[in-house]
């Protein structure tokens, strides 16, 4: 997980240099090296040790010494002494629509704004739509942009961006001496789809070690030490982050508390209180705990409860479930035989259908839905064109008979008046059918709904795929009528998808609940593009936790002759 934390200080120089505006040829040789690096599948402390790191676009001599320097401290020099010419937080305004380097930089230079505060200030006093070459109508796309950043802060960062990088930090900061565990906590170990701040704890003896490992990884940014074992920064490509270092004995207790939610915790008290136990040991404070609790399944059973996990713990009535003991069998990544929405590059995927079949040893089987001929910027594919690739998925199968078996299947497109893009007598030739919805997505709810109903309605369609069309942080079409589709697609026996591509998360896992309760089966999906998209599985996997789906809820953990039979 290197190459992403490498990617990022790059990445954050070639900013830098960009905003400074001296050295452009530099500056994209950063931006090369760090594109290269973050889409590379070698492992970059691999390359470094075999004197290969020259071998990546964009990275000679003096860039592959940055990088060695960056595997071995975590940050590197330049980046500091950039830092104190440019601050890091003016490259928060690149975020804004419509500001480049350019403007950021007469941004900082000639009104000393460092990020979007004084942005905001200076939006109201009028000195931006003064600058020379912006004018009023460019301050006030300037000002829109602002307004819709803060509110998409507001919510959090995308989970899909903060669990890689949350991973990256722990292994770096797991490499420190005296270590014994670092845990990912809070809201992103109860896989919410936005993480406000990402919260680790460690269990460490001695803290100092990674005390000092953390505060040279974060140099460039502001790091403050609350308590003397809390430490927080503010910077990171997926927001502040907080570590807090335990001594071993504590861990459990500690990662339980910032696990949270405040909600559950609450809750949890309260209902400790009321059994007599004492409030302390019973939320399991990091100061007092009974002696026999080794674990988080210990803790609850202590307060006699069954085992609440993580993404349960939203102080819901997840505490009465578990005194009932009446909380559902969740779903695990062990009951999963298969995903149901990849892409080859038979239409815009990158992985060929004998990669696809390689790629996850555990898999029973893998359904290929390239897309339909309408999607033709996608390469999207016709009746012909899918059935040569029904006959080179049988050639592929028959060479590997103990493999992943691949499914032949098509993510068909529901067009504008809600027909489908292929006859139904294609469609009944395939193993299995995603409908989806691409174009149009700014009709209304109306509309939306009955081209949704159409595909439900369609006896050759299987599953329906992100069956709201939302990207996170991006476009929000108006909800179709939900409650009614599932309704529907309860009497017809239509899946919908739990598609886990991080910028969908589709259905979320309130929908994902609600389908449940409808009876309606579901089916994970990564949508993957690429080998590397198909771990986005996990991502419906922690959507289907969260909306406490079991095994048998879902289309991916059935056999393979029980899920054709359907
Ligand atoms: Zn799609
Ligand atoms: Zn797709």
């Amino acid at each position: 997980m290197s190459n992403l934390w490498v990617a990022q200080v790059l990445g954050t120089i070639a900013d830098l240099l960009e905003i400074q505006g001296e050295e452009q040829f530099k500056a994209a040789a950063y931006r090369r090296a760090s594109r290269a690096i973050a889409h590379s599948s070698e492992d970059l402390l691999g390359l470094a040790r075999e004197g290969r790191l020259r071998e990546l676009d964009g990275v000679g001599k003096s860039l592959a010494a940055k990088i060695e320097e960056i595997l071995a401290t975590g940050s590197c020099r330049y980046l500091e002494e950039l830092a104190l010419e440019v601050p890091l937080r003016v490259r928060e305004l690149l975020d804004l629509p419509g500001v480049g380097p350019r403007t950021a930089s007469r941004l900082f230079r000639e009104l000393g704004i460092t990020g979007l505060e004084e942005l905001e200030v200076a939006l109201g006093n009028g000195s931006i739509e003064r600058l020379p070459g912006l004018g009023a109508k460019r301050a006030a796309a300037i000002a829109r942009g602002v307004a819709e950043l803060k509110s998409a802060r507001a919510a959090g960062h995308p989970l899909g961006q903060v669990l890689p990088w949350a991973e990256a930090l722990r292994a770096r900061l797991a490499a420190a001496s005296g270590v014994q565990e670092v845990t990912i906590c809070g809201a992103a170990r109860r896989w919410r789809e936005t993480v406000d701040v990402l919260e680790l704890v460690a269990a460490a003896d001695p803290p100092e070690p990674l005390r000092e490992v953390f505060q040279q990884l974060f140099a460039p940014y502001q790091v403050q030490i609350g308590a003397p074992h809390h430490l927080s920064a503010q910077g990171g490509p997926a927001g502040p982050v907080e570590l807090r270092i335990v001594p071993p004995g504590r861990h459990v207790a500690a990662v339980h508390q910032c696990t949270g939610s405040t909600g559950h915790l609450v809750k949890l008290r309260r209902w400790a209180e009321r059994r007599g136990v004492q409030s302390g040991e019973g939320v399991a404070t990091p100061d007092g705990m009974p002696p026999a609790v080794t674990g988080e399944p210990q803790l609850y059973g202590f307060l006699g409860l069954q085992y609440i996990a993580p993404e349960l713990r939203e102080g819901r009535d997840e505490i009465e479930q578990a005194a009932a003991g009446l909380l559902p069998d969740l779903v695990e990544a062990a009951d999963i035989r298969g995903d149901l929405h990849v892409h080859s590059n038979w239409s815009d995927g990158t992985a060929s259908l004998e990669e696809l079949a390689a790629a996850v040893p555990g898999y029973e089987y893998l359904a290929v839905t390239d897309h339909s001929v309408s999607l033709a910027i996608t390469g999207g594919l016709d009746a012909r064109r899918l059935q040569e690739q029904k006959e080179a998925i049988a050639r592929v199968n028959a060479q590997h008979p103990d493999g992943t078996r691949l499914l032949s299947g098509v993510e068909v497109d529901i067009r504008r008046d809600g027909s489908l893009d292929l006859d139904d007598q294609v469609l009944a030739g395939l193993d299995v059918v995603v409908a989806a919805i691409h174009s149009g997505l700014r009709q209304d709810r109306a509309t939306l709904t009955s081209r949704l109903e159409q595909a439900v309605k369609n006896p050759h369609v299987d599953i329906i795929g992100h069956p709201t069309g939302r990207l996170l942080g991006g476009r929000q079409p108006d909800l179709p009528d939900l409650e009614h589709l599932l309704a529907m697609a309860a009497a017809t026996g239509t899946a919908f998808e739990l598609n886990g591509s991080p910028e969908r998360l589709d259905l979320n896992d309130t929908w994902a609940r609600r389908a449940r309760s409808h009876r309606v089966k579901l089916s994970l999906a990564s949508d993957a593009h690429s080998l590397a998209g198909l771990k986005d599985l996990r991502y419906g996997l922690g959507m289907a936790r969260r909306a406490g789906l079991e095994a048998p809820d879902l289309l991916n953990s059935r056999p393979l002759g029980d899920l054709l039979r359907r």
